[in-house]
């Protein structure tokens, strides 16, 4: 405990001299958080600063750009960050999804040649798993890989691929053996998305943004080398991954509301009386059963955290996270919203008549809805709850 103690009051006062005070504060966070491309000023610096350290992947091994810290040492470090409200240097997928599963399924070159770029944030990942006919049934993908000896040639199309237009790698599983059980014939493989045959189409959202896209392989090459696991079994790589993602989605929060935007502050807001308080006592008990809820939730989390062998994802356990998370902060929007009002509805292009925290709010409560989708919908989170964790019988 000592030396936790030392790491604490050592880390307090590293954060406090090198963490940018724009970096602090109030709603502040990198004006890129994926990726280092096209970040500037104290945001740039402050990744910089964090990868340096080894920081951006804080318990990642010394060798891969990571900070070698023991879990203890990491929880320490995430407070000490809360305490001064300093943001994550880096998120997303590469971080969160590809990073770890590297980590625990890649052979040393892999790791060698990858895990650096995402402790630098130097090289932003997309995730090619679900096509036009496989989402929810994502083991029927039909993309199809030829074995050419040292290499694959890859055709096929991708679809919802978030992030697609500014990524540098796809991670993609792929079908390499179309005469077996779906699940037995699918490889994971990493290719550039430089690939002369790689090609994409934005798909355009009702709120203006496009964040995902269409990608269309046309004789992409992979190397062997960049194969994760074994031939034609792809599925148990793909399948961890999802817990990653799963677990990053459902217990990271409400993120998409930011840090400084908080369902008692929409109370106040709008609904409160001249003290501040709400006297709809039908609305104050739905208020009272979120932040429960919300408070228990973190609490489930973190000892599920505990409890997962040296500090890695849970397995299984994953799927009651990204339900419940994700479903939990589609409540608190639904609530925000219904709260708010008409002020909840804005389009996106009247900033005449909402201000830039109601946009948040609506923003935050359309992407809430698609979070109880991304990374598998709340049903298929359901089926693997009741399968995997309950055992019931499947039909
Ligand atoms: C914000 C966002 C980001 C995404 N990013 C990516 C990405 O980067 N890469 C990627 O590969 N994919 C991505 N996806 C796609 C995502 O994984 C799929 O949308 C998801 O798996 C559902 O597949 P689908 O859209 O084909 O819906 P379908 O599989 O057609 O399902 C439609 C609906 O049918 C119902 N349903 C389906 N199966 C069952 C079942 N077994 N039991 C009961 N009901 C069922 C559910 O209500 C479900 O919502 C993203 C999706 C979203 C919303």
């Amino acid at each position: 405990m000592a030396s936790l103690d030392q790491f604490r009051s050592e880390t307090r006062s590293w954060l406090a001299a090198n963490c940018p005070a724009s970096m602090r504060e109030k709603g502040a966070g990198a004006d890129n958080p994926y990726t280092r491309k096209k970040r500037s000023g104290d945001s740039l610096l402050w990744l910089e600063t964090m990868a340096g350290k080894g920081w951006v992947a804080p318990t990642w091994p010394t060798k891969y750009g990571g900070g070698g810290l023991s879990e203890g040492e990491n929880a320490v470090l995430r407070e000490e960050m809360a305490a001064i409200n300093a943001p994550a240097p880096l998120a997303g997928m590469s971080l969160t999804m590809i990073g770890p599963t590297l980590l625990e399924m890649g052979n040393e070159e892999q790791k060698q040649r990858h895990l650096p770029g995402i402790t630098s944030g130097t090289v932003h990942w997309c995730q090619g798993y679900s096509e036009p006919n496989a989402g929810s049934d994502l083991a029927n993908l039909q993309t199809k890989a030829e074995d050419k000896g040292d290499h694959f040639i890859i055709n096929g199309s991708k679809i919802w691929t978030s992030g697609a237009m500014h990524a540098d790698w796809m991670f993609c599983l792929v079908r390499t053996d179309p005469n077996v059980k779906k699940q037995k014939g699918i490889s994971f493989v990493l290719f550039p998305m430089t690939d002369p045959g790689v090609s994409y189409k934005p798909i355009r959202l009702i709120n203006g943004e496009a964040p995902f896209c269409q990608v269309f392989f046309d004789d992409v090459r992979a190397e062997k080398s960049e194969l994760i696991g074994k031939i034609n079994e792809g599925w148990t790589v793909g399948k961890r991954l999802l817990q990653h993602e799963r677990s990053s989605i459902g217990g990271g929060g409400n993120h998409r509301l930011g840090t400084d935007i908080t369902l008692l502050d929409i109370v106040r807001e709008y609904r409160g009386d001249e003290n501040g308080k709400l006297d709809d006592p039908i609305l104050r008990l739905q208020v009272i059963q979120q932040e429960m809820d919300v408070a228990a939730f973190g609490e489930t989390t973190k000892r599920i955290a505990d409890e997962a062998e040296s500090g890695m994802t849970p397995g299984f356990a994953t799927s009651m996270i990204k339900l419940y998370g994700s479903e939990m902060n589609k409540n608190n929007t639904e609530l925000m919203v219904s709260i708010m009002g008409p002020q909840g509805l804005g389009s996106y292009k009247d900033t005449d008549n909402f201000t830039a925290r109601e946009h948040i709010v609506t923003a935050a409560w359309l992407g809430n809805k698609a979070s109880t989708i991304a990374g598998g919908c709340s049903e298929v989170q359901l089926d693997i709850i009741a399968k995997r964790i309950l055992e019931l019988p499947s039909a």
